[in-house]
This record gives C-alpha cells, structure tokens and sequence, in this order.
C-alpha cells in the first residue's frame, strides 16, 4: 500500500509499543493508562458488558473479551497456557482491536501481549491505591514470571511502595527479576517461602501460573491491615488463595459475573458478598473500613482495562507518530463493488486473448 487511505487501520507491533513505552517512561506510561483505566471505570454504565468468552483445552485457555460503549468497541483475544514457558512460549499472549461503533472500521489493530502486562500492573495500582492502608510501604510478590516486573513497578511508581519481598518456586524466575529492577529504588529481598515473603507485608501480590487449585495463600499469613492484589487465579480450575482468605477480607472485584466464574470467587457460594470496585471509585460503595481490615482485591482481567489500554495506545501512538496503516480491509471505490478487487484487469484479459 502506497498511499494512506481513510478505510486503513493503525497497526502497533510489538517493537512499537516498546518504542511507545521507552519514550514516555514506564513510570508515566503506568500512570497514565492507570488515569485512562480510573476513568474508565468511573462511567461504567456507559459501558456494554459481558464475561469473557473461554475455549477451554487440557493446558489452557484462549478468551476473546469484548466491550463497547457508544463510541468504541474494543476486543482482546489472550492465551492462558502456564506450561508454555517450557516450550519458550510465553504463558500469556494477546493483541486487540479498536473499532469505531458507528461504522465498525476497526481504527487500531496492536500488539497486548506487553501491553496486558502493563494493564494489568496499572489496574493493580488503581484498585491498590484505592483499598490498602495510604501508608502502605512493602509487598510480597509471589510468581516472579513475565507479569511480575510490572505489578513491582506499577506499586513503586503508583503507591510508593519501596520493598519488596520476593519468591517463585522458580529461583530463576526470581533471579531475572532482581536483574531486570536493579537499577530502580525498590529494595528488593530473595526470599525461600512464601511465608517468609509475606510475614509483615502491607501489601501481597500472587501472580503465579498454574492449572490447579493451588493455595498459595492460607488465612493463617493474613495479618491485620493487609491488601490482597489476587492476580494469578484468572480461570476455572486455576486459583491462588485458599477459601478462608477471602472469608477473612474484604472481596472487591472488576465485573462480579465474570469474577463469580474465574476468580478465586468461585470456591464460594453464590450469595458471598463482594463489591465492585467501580462503586467504590464513585462513591458508591464503602472501601477499606478500617486500618485492620484485610481487603481483598481478585483480579481477573476485564475487559474494560484493554479497551483503556488501546484507547491509551491509540492516543499515543498519534501523538509520538508511531505505528504503521495496513489494509485490514478493503478500500474500494465503490464500496458495493468487493468484486474489483479480484476482477482481471483489461490488460490480463488482453494477454489472455
Ligand atoms: P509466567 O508463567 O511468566 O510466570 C508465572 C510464575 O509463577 C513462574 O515463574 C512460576 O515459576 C511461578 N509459580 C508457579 N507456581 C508457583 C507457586 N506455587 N509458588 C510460587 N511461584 C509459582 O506467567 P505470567 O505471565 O507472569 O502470569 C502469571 C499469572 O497471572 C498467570 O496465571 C496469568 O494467567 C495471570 N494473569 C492475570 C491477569 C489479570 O488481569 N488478572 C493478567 C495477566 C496474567
């Protein structure tokens, strides 16, 4: 294609959202899409909902997650496979569509798999910022894989957390993780458990990877005042806390249908009471309660934070020049006539003759 045309679609590759990220800082790149996903959710009944929708397989999952409002449509397809790594894939991969609602002209088309991460991070930040005790200076972060750079980031830059007790099962997951942060302000300790990593924390983040009912926090670590960022249970059949965890708290959740089904919420029943967090961002419903309160925030991954993130990406990417037009569909001269674009042209017929 040599000419821009109005009908061709924004195309972000995986390098240019580095790019993007690189030039504006990920610090501000955290804040900023964390302010495009609080805005996001203060008009959530602007928006049209739905759980995502699932394909299950013996090792994974792959989700289409839609979401629209007036405006926009947006669209996420994201992998789960925690046994990837093995096979030097990534567990989580993902690109998404941003489309205008009036015509359906998918506007950007663009890599999530690097965005998810951020996403995910800034979503953390904006329910953290919103739930745990305003003091908050440490945090355990339990799963140091390809999330979790992001998620210590995210509350360093965002919450002002300065250490951060780490542990995986996996030493060198661990250790990537202290190379890739050693050059930050975040004091960062190796630890050998997950209670070691825990014991004294304001804040604890699980983003571990793996199809089981795993139980990676009992109540028993719970300590009075703590914020729970749940992020790794995202799936039937693949959860992080035991059920007692979320008896002890205080649950907040993204999309309650969604959490009901995916979310360390499905151990239990249907009438347990959780808030959206949404209401508390407008005011609408009561937060953190008191100092020793535990809350609980089960993080699955909705929807509305990719839509953010591509509205995010979209603006951006116009504002630094960045990003490719494809041909994602057809730029026709006359629109009813699809048929040109393979009909011979008079000089092939002439050869043909
Ligand atoms: P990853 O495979 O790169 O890393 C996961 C890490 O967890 C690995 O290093 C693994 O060794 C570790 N781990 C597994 N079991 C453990 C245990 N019992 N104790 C301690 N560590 C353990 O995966 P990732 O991309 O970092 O994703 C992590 C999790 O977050 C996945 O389950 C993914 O589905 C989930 N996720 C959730 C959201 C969300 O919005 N809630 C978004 C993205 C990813």
């Amino acid at each position: 294609m040599n000419r821009t045309s109005p009908v061709q679609t924004q195309f972000l590759s995986v390098q240019d959202v580095a790019t993007i990220v690189t030039q504006v800082g990920t610090a501000d790149t955290l804040r900023r899409m964390a302010d495009y996903i609080q805005a996001d959710y203060m008009r959530w009944p602007d928006f049209d909902k739905c759980a995502r929708v699932a394909a299950h397989s013996p090792e994974g999952v792959i989700e289409l997650m839609p979401i629209a409002d007036a405006k926009t449509y947006t669209f996420k397809y994201v992998n789960g496979h925690p046994k990837n790594t093995l096979a030097g894939l990534s567990t989580v991969m993902a690109f998404g569509v941003l489309a205008d609602v009036d015509t359906g002209r998918p506007e950007l088309l663009s890599e999530l798999t690097l965005t998810t991460a951020l996403r995910t991070a800034a979503m953390s930040a904006v329910a953290a910022r919103t739930l745990a005790r305003p003091n908050s200076k440490s945090m355990a972060l339990i799963g140091n894989g390809a999330q979790s750079e992001f998620q210590a980031l995210a509350f360093h830059h965002l919450l002002g957390i300065e250490d951060i007790r780490l542990f995986d099962t996996d030493p060198v997951a661990t250790q990537k993780l202290v190379d890739n942060l050693q050059h930050t302000a975040i004091r960062l300790t190796v630890c050998t458990s997950i209670a070691q990593a825990v014991r004294g924390a304001d804040i604890v983040t699980t983003v571990t990877a793996d199809k089981t009912n795993a139980t990676i926090l009992t109540p028993d670590l719970l300590e009075p005042g703590m914020h729970i960022n749940g992020v790794g249970g995202d799936c039937p059949g693949k959860t992080e806390l035991h059920p007692d965890v979320l008896r002890g708290s205080a649950v907040f959740v993204q999309y309650e249908p969604q959490t009901r089904i995916e979310g360390d919420l499905q151990h239990l029943p249907a009438d347990f009471a959780v808030t959206e967090l949404w209401q508390v961002l407008v005011g609408q419903a009561a937060g953190r309660t008191s100092e020793a309160q535990v809350t609980l925030f089960d993080s699955v991954g909705f929807a509305l934070e990719d839509y953010s993130a591509l509205r995010y990406l979209r603006d951006v990417a116009t504002e630094l020049g960045l990003g490719q037009r494809v041909s994602l569909i057809p730029d026709l001269a006359d629109p009813k006539d699809l048929f040109s674009l393979i009909r011979p042209s008079a000089q092939k017929l002439a050869l043909a003759a």
